[in-house]
């Protein structure tokens, strides 16, 4: 079947093959399964960028969860982020007996996840962590702490696999970063 060229890279290098998103997803997965048992986990993917990275993860945890949605906007350039986080939705169900399992896409500046951590830990839940698929160390402005981390990676502009260029690309199935 022809892909029209979107699943090329470009002219950019391709970093994280569906292969190796898929390995790392399922060894993150039974981690989880393992450190869960016998808990009420509920998942909370941060949209839109983790959606592709949530679907996967649940089908890598054999575990009665449960989970919801919730939608950030953080305002700047179409690469940088300015750290300043709206909530754009919110979630649906209550955070009251749950361990909170925040799925998000890249950690990049922290901002977006420090409000995220300070906002869900204010609704009650047993205990909130985080899993993220990417994270850019170099970038961090705010110490934040990621227990659950699919890949470290470079200072680059990445995306594919739920992650966006100017809100197109989401649904090319692996990470790649722009052309140099
Ligand atoms: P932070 O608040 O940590 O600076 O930014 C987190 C959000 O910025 C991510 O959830 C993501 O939406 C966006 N972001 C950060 N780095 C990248 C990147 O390399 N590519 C894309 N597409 N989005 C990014």
């Amino acid at each position: 079947m022809s892909n029209n060229g979107i699943f090329q890279s470009g002219g950019g290098r391709v970093q994280l093959s569906e292969e190796e998103i898929k390995g790392r997803i399922a060894e993150l997965g039974a981690q989880i399964q393992r450190d869960y048992r016998g808990e009420p986990l509920h998942l909370i993917c941060v949209l839109n960028g983790a959606f592709v990275f949530m679907a996967d993860l649940v089908r890598e945890i054999d575990l009665p969860l449960t989970i919801d949605f919730l939608s950030v906007s953080s305002y700047g350039s179409r690469t940088e982020s300015s750290g300043e986080v709206k909530l754009v939705k919110d979630l649906d169900q209550s955070l009251k007996n749950k361990h909170v399992l925040l799925v998000e896409d890249i950690v990049d500046t922290g901002l977006t996840m420090q409000y995220l951590m300070n906002y869900l830990g204010g609704r009650e839940p047993l205990s909130v962590k985080v899993v993220a698929l990417l994270s850019k160390p170099a970038r961090r402005v705010v110490e934040v702490e990621v227990d659950y981390l699919g890949f470290e990676i470079e200072d680059a502009f990445v995306y594919g696999y739920g992650l966006d260029v100017d809100h197109k690309y989401r649904n090319i199935p692996f990470v790649t970063s722009q052309g140099e």
